[in-house]
């Protein structure tokens, strides 16, 4: 009887003991199993010749104009795919919803710098210069202020709301050309407008890729010109309800800005000097001095690292190409005796056969257009 009473004792003793290291949940359970894991994804591409390689989207909306949603969610959807830095780029002339949300174009910049800050995200103040088309719509990135900017969409107006942010010492680029080439004849071209401040160097890039759309026109418009080569999503909804980012290996459109540090200053500069890649999809876009560096930091090719010798005496050599990034590569051969066809996936390696009487393959990197019509082209000396 005694030995039960201690025993029971004992047990309540150990029922105290357990209730005191149970933390209170104040009768809520919780049921997190089904959350998005909290974490920042890295976009894993090397540095390009000592630059970085930041991820940046220059264009996209919110309810402060015609976009679906609240400005930190921007930040929020940023920060998860391991982007470097965006830009809120309101329209100045299109408000659908002002009955609703008050105007003001560096509104959204206001709300979200804040968290941007504490999140690491470099917020880059922006606006949507939204002419009628011809000529259409052009970002602004460094403005400092929307106080002045030309709400009227009067076509006799366009040359002033460009003026606005000129005199703002803003780095402008064409957005989407040819974005009504279906419906607005001529739409689609290098227009005199557009000419003219190319001239007086109020152009300075040209969004080559908007969204899910590679404008080929607008490349070649780039390449000629010596603009910078831009790529964004001009997202409206939630970066999720257009882009499948749960899918392994997808990301959003944006531009690859190689950039001597991770600041807005450094971008600014990098902007300047035309050092971008625009990044859609599987696809690069840009210069082919830029493409080339981006792929020779990306891409290696090992000495080989076996030999086999056929009946005929023919002698096969094995090599590795090896992709130390997230971005994809398909390469198709174009000149030797080798492995015709390779798909390099993110952050592997392929082999690579070549017959041994010869000094190089030559490959067309079927996933890069360093034009409208033509693919990068790599040798790999043997
Ligand atoms: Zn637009
Ligand atoms: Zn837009």
């Amino acid at each position: 009887m005694k030995k039960l009473s201690i025993l029971l004792a004992l047990i309540g003793l150990l029922n105290f003991d357990a209730k005191a290291q149970m933390p209170s949940d104040n009768g809520i359970m919780r049921l997190d199993e089904f959350r998005y894991p909290k974490k920042r994804e890295i976009i894993n591409i090397p540095n390009v010749n000592g630059l970085t390689v930041l991820k940046c989207d220059f264009h996209m909306h919110t309810v402060f104009t015609d976009g679906h949603v609240w400005p930190n969610v921007r930040i929020g959807e940023a920060w998860k795919e391991g982007l470097d830095a965006i830009s809120f780029t309101e329209h100045v002339e299109y408000t659908p919803h002002s009955d609703d949300v008050k105007v003001g174009n560096l509104r959204p910049h206001e709300l979200a710098k804040t968290l941007a800050a504490e999140n690491n995200i470099i917020l880059i103040k922006g606006t949507e210069v939204t002419r009628n088309t011809p000529p259409g719509h052009f970002n602004a990135l460094f403005i400092q202020d929307d106080k002045n900017l030309v709400a009227d969409r009067a076509s006799d107006l366009d040359e002033k709301a460009i003026q606005a942010v000129v005199d703002q010492n803003a780095f402008i680029f064409w957005n989407h050309p040819g974005w009504k080439a279906a419906q607005i004849a001529g739409s689609y071209e290098w227009i005199p407008f557009v000419e003219k401040m190319y001239q007086e160097k109020k152009l300075h890039g040209i969004e080559v890729v908007n969204g899910f759309g590679f404008h080929k026109k607008a490349l070649d418009w780039a390449l000629d010109r010596n603009l910078t080569v831009i790529g964004n999503t001009d997202i409206h909804n939630l970066i999720a309800h257009d882009y499948d980012i749960e899918r392994e290996g997808v990301h959003r459109t944006m531009t690859l800005v190689m950039s001597k540090d991770r600041s807005a200053e450094a971008i600014r500069e990098a902007l300047e000097k035309g050092n971008t890649v625009a990044w859609s999809s599987n696809y690069l876009f840009g210069k082919e001095e830029n493409v080339r560096n981006l792929f020779h930091a990306c891409v290696k090719f090992s000495s080989a690292y076996h030999e086999k010798t056929n009946a005929q005496g023919k002698k096969t050599k094995y090599y590795e190409l090896s992709n130390n990034s997230d971005l994809h590569f398909e390469l198709h051969l174009k000149q030797g005796n080798g492995t015709q066809k390779v798909i390099l996936y993110p952050q592997s390696t392929q082999i690579i056969t070549a017959s041994d009487n010869q000094s190089k393959l030559t490959y067309e990197v079927v996933s890069t257009y360093i034009r409208s019509d033509q693919h990068l082209k790599v040798d790999l000396s043997l």
